[in-house]
């Protein structure tokens, strides 16, 4: 199954239980001044989680586009992109625990069929002080369906050492996370005004037995692990407390919300950590090898960061942003020139989005026929953009040339210089000093900052006159 199958068998799977397939929310979101972008499936749906009724009724299900911008350090790593599809399905005061884990599990093992023997959970530890209780029952439900599968079910506190050992050898299908699997709006069940809602939540990973543990992430490997041998591919949060004057009462209507990545699924289904190897993006990476020459065994990092900045330009492009110096537009302009100093690391020096949009525009031409509607827009705007970046590294570089000539070495004045007038990354002028044997100055950081600070204060000043 490709990433196209996973999605309708998705939808088809929830369909068949009963729900209403609601259509996608745009990038921006229509009427939520305080969220740039979409960023998950709920955001759409926030008011009937809170009590409104939806006109499709309380089964709901659909694949989202998300972006987001908060991930774009975290891209170039196997299974962060800012743009990816997060399918969903919610229970507004219908179903809950006893349906939806089975049903998640049956997906993942029957449908995509993934191997249950390396699926592993993370369930809430409960909050003493607020008089929350662990969810035993979520984790009761996992133990079945583990057991059923010939599987062990131990459980597990994480926190001691004995637990992290014990995980390390896979011994634990179920940890228990303590406050990190609460879910409310406000992220931490302190922050949360009287009557909001709020409840736990169960996550579920794929192990890659064959990923080396990264002790940089510490001593023992375990679920929650960002090494990158545990793949998270979605969570249940069930809205089943409200928070009162002094801790906590069960609401009168549960919710289930579900999120998981569908290319996180659509990879583990073709036995791959690297969410760059499914059909949505491969065809992407594979152009871009194509057009540099460079193999993507080694340059994977810079290869995942062009393709998904582009496939996330893209629609940012379709569904109405334009790079500007603010908000939206800034998060596209961003996109698009980190692709562009990326790409100059792998060699391509010349003009290549329009020959990768169309590629992503391609991918998505029947699911999302609006993609293929605006790929000449978004052709249009994203070579623009890097046109103008390019000039831009092309001026920088010169300089940073002629600093050489004079036999000169690179100071953080000059870097500062660079970045200032020719809005050239700092990143990208160690990089570009690196391939033009140009020495840096070891100080060159603090006299960078400093420069900075300078800069800083100039304008702070200008802006009091
Ligand atoms: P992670 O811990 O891996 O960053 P998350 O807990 O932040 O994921 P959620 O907010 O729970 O993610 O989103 C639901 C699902 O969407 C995740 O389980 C994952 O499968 C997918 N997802 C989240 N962020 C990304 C991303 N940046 N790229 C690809 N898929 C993602
Ligand atoms: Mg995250
Ligand atoms: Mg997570
Ligand atoms: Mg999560």
């Amino acid at each position: 199954m490709d990433a196209h199958d996973i999605r309708q068998a998705y939808l088809d799977f929830f369909v068949a239980r009963g729900h209403h397939v609601i259509a996608r929310a745009p990038l921006v979101p229509r009427d939520d001044p305080s969220t740039l972008f979409n960023g998950s499936g709920m955001q759409q749906l926030v008011p009937y989680l809170l009590g409104a009724e939806h006109p499709d009724g309380t089964r709901l299900t659909d694949s989202q586009p998300c972006l987001r911008a908060q991930d774009i350090e975290e891209v170039g790593d196997n299974r962060h992109t800012t743009f990816f599809e997060m399918l969903g399905n919610w229970s507004l005061g219908d179903y809950f625990k006893r349906e939806q884990i089975p049903w998640f599990h049956e997906f993942l093992t029957d449908v995509v069929g993934l191997d249950p023997a390396r699926i592993y959970v993370s369930c809430f530890s409960g909050m003493e002080r607020f008089g929350l209780p662990k969810d035993t029952e979520s984790a009761d439900i996992w133990a079945g369906l583990f057991e059923a599968a010939g599987l062990d079910a131990e459980r597990v506190d994480l926190g001691t050492e004995e637990a992290g050992a014990r995980l390390g050898t896979g011994g634990a299908r179920i940890a228990f996370y303590g406050d990190k699997n609460w879910w409310c709006r406000m992220g931490s069940a302190d922050a949360m005004p009287v009557g909001e809602p709020g409840g736990p939540d169960t996550e579920v990973f794929y192990l890659y037995p064959d990923v080396p543990h990264d002790p940089a992430y510490g001593e023992h490997c375990h679920q929650n692990c960002d090494c990158g041998r545990f793949i998270e591919l979605g969570n249940s949060v069930f809205t089943e407390y409200r928070r009162t004057e002094t801790g906590f009462e069960s609401l009168p209507r549960k919710n289930v919300d579900y999120g998981g990545g569908l290319e996180r699924i659509a990879a583990a289904a073709i036995d791959s950590p690297d969410v760059f190897a499914v059909s949505v993006l491969r065809p992407v990476v594979d152009r871009l090898v194509e057009l540099s020459g460079a193999d993507y065994g080694e340059h994977a990092a810079a290869m995942r960061v062009v393709a998904d900045h582009l496939r996330g330009a893209t629609f940012l492009v379709v569904d109405g942003v334009r790079p500007s110096n603010k908000e939206q537009g800034y998060v596209l302009r961003r996109l698009i020139r980190r692709a562009v100093r990326f790409a100059f690391g792998l060699g391509l020096t010349e003009e290549f989005a329009a020959d990768l949009v169309p590629v992503v525009a391609d991918v998505y031409r029947d699911r999302y026929p609006e993609v293929a509607a605006h790929r000449d827009d978004a052709v249009a705007v994203v070579a623009r953009e890097e046109r103008s970046f390019r000039r831009t590294v092309r001026r920088g570089i010169a300089l940073m040339h002629e600093t050489s000539e004079r036999g000169g070495r690179l100071t953080g004045a000059d870097l500062f210089t660079l970045y200032d007038t020719y809005g050239f990354p700092v990143e990208l002028g160690l990089e570009e000093a690196r391939r033009s044997n140009v020495t840096v100055d070891p100080g060159w950081r603090e006299e960078f900052d400093a420069a900075m600070a300078e800069q800083r204060e100039r304008s702070r000043a200008a802006a009091k006159r």
